[in-house]
């Protein structure tokens, strides 16, 4: 062929692959295929959309042309998250409610209102012989991933909550706040030697293939500090949550836990930035169909979405454009409205109704045949 043909022959191949891949995100986005191997889950995917309710749902869907990942769940149900100690909660006694399945006061991690530790879901988990991991675009040892390893009356006890992490055995770990595990203090130094002496490899850029082949155990810490908003450039959170549930299904036998946390959804709303909180939406969205399309392939793993409290009292109002929405807000904290929960893949249907934020808890130890 001479040079003309072989251009037009490339550019040919190149229209095809594009029609062909645009027809299979349509048929993709249709028929999405929930065809378990059985009615029971081998592993469980936790994703919260930190401050995440309906109505943040219903304005990044329209600012999205009418469209969300979202829409393809067909078990929906609703949790009340009201705190032991107030109608509103905070990300702490929610989190510990659905990881712990106690009520606890706001402010408070993994454990009772008088400060007795409870054990979480994914503490039992790796007793259990699960493997298990998180993934976030906050700091690691912020309240959400918090929850599922630490135990303090007090969320803002980041010191003695990265020593728990230390503690906890997870198997993969992702997210921003590497000061508190870092040679500069002394208490942090300590930290992060154990983590080493516990044999974690610790990176600061994304692991490669071959690291995660090898290691048996990862931290890799996204920033120093709080991550970047995804608008002012933060991208991870979408890879880095496929590539936990990879390296935990390769070297789990019996299953693996995996929470993945839409963190700044919430800080965008409490600063009533409405961009912001899209850009985070849109982040959180796109991580919900790279995991939708890991669990479609594995038919194994139970995916659960849902948020931890609704944040800004946000509304849509009146008008006229997708993309140019009318955002009211009435509050810069958290409210007290109830949180969809949607559920995918065997055990999904176990998730409908309405129940309170323990529930979570316990549907999800009913689900994995927890005695
Ligand atoms: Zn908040």
């Amino acid at each position: 062929m001479d040079n003309s043909k072989i251009w037009k022959a490339s550019h040919f191949i190149l229209i095809v692959l594009a029609v062909l891949a645009f027809s299979y995100r349509q048929q993709a986005a249709t028929n999405i295929t929930e065809k378990p191997k059985s009615s029971t889950p081998k592993n469980i995917i936790l994703l919260i959309g930190d401050g995440m309710g309906v109505n943040q749902i219903s304005a990044h869907n329209y600012e999205n042309k009418n469209h969300s990942y979202f829409e393809w769940f067909k078990h929906i149900g609703f949790q009340k998250t009201h705190s032991s100690d107030n109608l509103v909660t905070d990300s702490a006694a929610s989190g510990t409610a659905m990881l712990s399945g106690h009520k606890t006061d706001n402010t408070m991690v993994g454990v009772l209102p008088d400060s007795t530790p409870v054990q979480s879901f994914f503490e039992e988990g790796k007793e259990r012989g699960y493997k298990a991991g998180f993934a976030v675009t906050s700091t690691v040892v912020h309240a959400t991933p918090a929850v599922l390893y630490g135990h303090s009356v007090l969320r803002g006890n980041y010191d003695a909550l990265a020593e728990d992490m230390a503690n906890c055995n997870f198997d993969i770990m992702i997210g921003g706040g590497e000061k508190y595990f870092s040679t500069a203090k002394e208490i942090s130094k300590t930290i992060r030697a154990k983590l080493k002496d516990k044999g974690y490899f610790l990176t600061r850029s994304r692991p490669t293939k071959k690291q995660l082949s090898q290691k048996d155990k990862i931290v890799w810490f996204t920033s120093d500090n709080d991550p970047l908003y995804a608008l002012d450039g933060r991208k991870y959170l979408p890879e880095a949550g496929v590539l936990a549930a990879n390296f935990l299904k390769q070297k789990s036998d019996k299953g693996f836990l995996l929470m993945i946390e839409g963190s700044q959804i919430d800080w965008a709303l409490h600063a009533n930035n409405t961009q912001k909180f899209l850009g985070e939406m849109e982040d959180f969205d796109k991580t919900i169909v790279r995991i939708l399309d890991f669990a479609m392939r594995d038919k194994e793993t139970l995916v659960i979405v849902t948020g931890d409290h609704e944040c800004g009292g946000l509304a849509v109002n009146t008008g006229k454009k997708f993309k140019d929405l009318k955002i009211g807000y009435t509050a810069r904290r958290h409210t007290a409205t109830m949180i969809p929960v949607f559920a995918f893949g065997p055990g999904a249907e176990t998730f409908t109704g309405i129940y309170d934020n323990t529930e979570i808890y316990h549907k999800m130890r009913a689900v994995l045949g927890w005695e």
